[in-house]
């Protein structure tokens, strides 16, 4: 067919189901088309134009859609492959047309990678969502259609790729649209181009048995064509073996040959009222013997995607079974076109347009019922009337949403190290404020940086999502807590200079929990929080505590001379036992107990220097947490139940060689970052047990390492040496 005749055919398909289409613009669509893409060739050699009429012929054909869609069907690849323009299309077209080239071009951009069915889920309401107008997405499944019976031209490598793509993607949503059709031809093609061998063995295996197959459905047709006349039921019967997809399916989840699957051949018959389908239903089990189990009344509760029927399997005359499927005309249409069914009975009515939208789709599937029905219907409200945006990172995966979300919203999505230090975002390769409202299909890259101040209070009436808000909140909870910390700790530890102590004067199992009741406050950590932030001062802490020092001091010397004596008054006894020294056990001294065995808690692996505290497991002796750990948190220590099992700990002075304890860092993803990381463990001569890295959908990696360290100072040195390697967003002691 030469391509005016092609032409041709497109506007007598038209001109047969909607005779008053302006079809001067049909051919303007045509031949701007043409001259867009003169000179630009498929890859089959022919010119490009055979490809856009093609698609048009589909939407035309087989999904009946109104002039505007053909319009935009012969256009839909203009925007994107040719100079041509928005602004061109909607002045030269419509500004509707324009919006559905565009809507079309939009989704063809977009580049998918085969993900874990949850990421296939959300880019299919994506697309859903990005597809404004429904007739966009029916216009793009449309053009797969083309591309996928056409794909022989392509290389082994894209037909895969693209198969894929439209078995899990195009296919489903065709499914879910309703367009049965469509969606069995995609699978088909699909398969073709993802298993050949199984494909080409099944359609083998039915041109083999054609003849045969052919008989059994005429015979089958005749019976019931026969008893069907003599009740007088108006009727159309039509036989087919179903689709080779299908079938592999069954063969591949029954784990069966293809004499084994049980029923190769479904009938239809198409009445003219609901009544009638019943009473076909009761001709039918009249004839052959029903397989129990096997009925089903699509009628009284439609499927989800609104599709009606009533299904039976029977038994056959030579034993074969198969299925019958009864409906109206109308359900039939909406079981072959799905929502394109509706689309023309609109354009019928009020005429098609932009107006209502999804109004109609929606009544339609409010109508179901049934709770699959109703499952059907939460998600597509969402899909199509969203409170939600759907947006790409870099790598092309999808984050899902709040309507209204911000960079930061993106950022905090991804991690909270990522939003602490954001300083910037890109959307769509451009620089935007955090404010920036986030479109569908956005691209979005968050700019960080190591020396970002972290988030304003601002932030937290920019962000629309809660989790960012809650992640924010946070930070200001913990990040100004570190800052007192470091900041009270070092006027702390000036002041004992001052007056000639040292920190090691007050550490030790029996001055530190002294002095800190001293104090009142819980831990060192909250002392200094509470000297950095001005609620407490150095000077008061450290003449309180120097008073009890010089209190503990005294009790010593009298304790000791009072030993003193006595020792001197038991002369007689030659075994006087060794001066009382406090044992520890691999460093850790219990309050009270000798000899106790002691282990180091996974959760927050402490070393040396870190404030502890020992909780008295069952049969397994004293296990040590970091006193900040959340398994130690002060609501577990308080709980009556437990609160007799915690117990005092504190490192004594024969700690152990190393200790296992572990860090993560979060890192922008690039290369040579283990590299790096690597190198920075071994200029600090750490020794590393293991390595853990991951990278995250976002661009950013996740390592945790497992170390051995002396103590806590030497942890310090290696913190900040991970801190220094560029790209490297936050380095922590992971903990509970
Ligand atoms: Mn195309």
């Amino acid at each position: 067919m030469t391509i005016q005749e092609q032409y041709e055919h497109l506007e007598k398909t038209l001109r047969g189901y909607n005779p008053s289409a302006d079809f001067s613009r049909i051919r303007n669509a045509f031949e701007y088309a043409d001259q867009c893409h003169n000179g630009q060739k498929r890859k089959s050699g022919e010119p490009y134009i055979i490809h856009p009429l093609a698609v048009a012929q589909i939407v035309a054909e087989e999904l009946n859609l109104d002039s505007e869609s053909i319009e935009a069907a012969l256009l839909h690849d203009v925007i994107e492959d040719t100079p041509a323009e928005h602004a061109d299309i909607a002045r030269l077209f419509s500004p509707t047309i324009a919006d559905l080239v565009e809507g079309v071009s939009k989704l063809t951009r977009i580049q998918y990678a085969t993900k874990e069915d949850e990421q296939m889920e959300t880019l299919r309401k994506m697309l859903i969502a990005m597809s404004k107008d429904i007739r966009v997405i029916l216009i793009k499944i449309s053009d797969r259609l083309h591309n996928m019976r056409t794909m022989e031209y392509q290389s082994p490598e894209k037909q895969k790729q693209k198969s894929l793509e439209t078995m899990e993607i195009y296919a489903p949503i065709a499914h879910r649209l309703g367009m049965q059709r469509m969606k069995w031809e995609l699978e088909d093609l699909s398969l073709k181009y993802l298993d050949p061998v199984g494909y080409q063995e099944i359609v083998s295996r039915l041109d083999a048995k054609k003849t045969e197959y052919d008989m059994f459905m005429q015979k089958t047709r005749a019976q019931v064509e026969t008893r069907l006349d003599e009740l007088g039921i108006p009727h159309l019967v039509y036989g087919r073996v179903k689709h080779p997809y299908s079938i592999y399916r069954k063969m591949f989840s029954q784990n069966k040959n293809l004499d084994e699957i049980f029923d190769l051949f479904a009938f239809r018959v198409i009445v003219e009222n609901v009544g009638d389908c019943y009473n076909v239903l009761g001709v039918i089990h009249d004839i052959y013997t029903p397989i129990l189990g096997r009925f089903k009344d699509y009628i009284g509760t439609p499927k989800p995607n609104g599709y009606q029927s009533l299904h039976t399997t029977v038994m056959g005359t030579d034993g074969i079974p198969f299925e019958v499927q009864i409906r109206t005309r109308s359900m039939h249409e909406v079981s072959e076109y799905g929502v394109a069914a509706h689309w023309k009975y609109k354009q019928n009515g009020q005429g098609a347009g932009a107006e209502g939208k999804y109004e109609w789709v929606r009544r339609l599937l409010e109508n179901q019922e049934g709770a699959d029905a109703e499952e059907f219907i939460h998600s597509l409200k969402i899909d199509m009337f969203a409170d939600e945006v759907f947006v790409f990172t870099p790598n092309g995966d999808v984050q899902n949403l709040p309507a209204g979300a911000t960079p930061i919203d993106f950022a905090y999505a991804i991690h909270s190290a990522v939003g602490n230090r954001m300083v910037g975002a890109r959307v769509n390769g451009r620089i935007v404020t955090f404010d920036h409202t986030l479109k569908n299909g956005d691209i979005v890259e968050i700019l960080t940086s190591k020396g970002a101040k972290g988030p304003s209070r601002d932030w937290m009436k920019i962000a629309k999502s809660n989790e960012a808000r809650s992640k924010i909140r946070q930070w200001f909870k913990k990040e100004r807590r570190d800052e007192n910390i470091v900041n009270g700790r070092a006027a702390f530890e000036a002041e004992l200079k001052h007056c000639g102590l040292s920190m090691k004067d007050l550490l030790g199992p029996d001055r530190l929990p002294v002095l800190l009741k001293k104090v009142t406050y819980p831990s060192l950590d909250d002392m200094y929080a509470a000297i950095g932030y001005g609620g407490f001062t150095a000077q008061k802490a450290v003449s309180r505590m120097r008073g009890e020092l010089q209190r503990i001091a005294k009790q010593q010397a009298e304790k000791q001379a009072l030993e003193a004596s006595e020792n001197s008054s038991k002369a007689e006894d030659s075994h006087s036992p060794a001066p009382k020294q406090v044992k520890s056990e691999q460093g850790i001294i219990v309050e009270g107990l000798n000899n106790c065995l002691v282990k180091f808690s996974k959760c927050c692996t402490p070393v040396p220097g870190d404030e502890i505290v020992g909780f008295i497991t069952r049969g397994y002796g004293v296990s040590v947490h970091r006193s900040d750990c959340p398994n130690a948190s002060p609501e577990r220590r308080a709980d009556p139940a437990l609160s007799d099992r915690w117990i005092r700990v504190s490192w004594g002075s024969d700690t152990n060689e190393s200790y296992p304890t572990t860090l993560e860092v979060v890192a922008k993803d690039r290369l040579n970052l283990l590299l790096d990381v690597s190198a920075a463990l071994s200029t600090t001569k750490t020794f590393v047990s293991g390595i853990q890295c991951r990278s995250t959908e976002d661009g950013f990696a996740i390592a945790r390492i497992e170390i051995r360290v002396r103590d806590g100072e030497q942890m310090r040195t290696i913190i900040n040496k991970l801190n220094q390697i560029s790209g490297v967003l936050q380095v922590t002691r992971p903990s509970g």
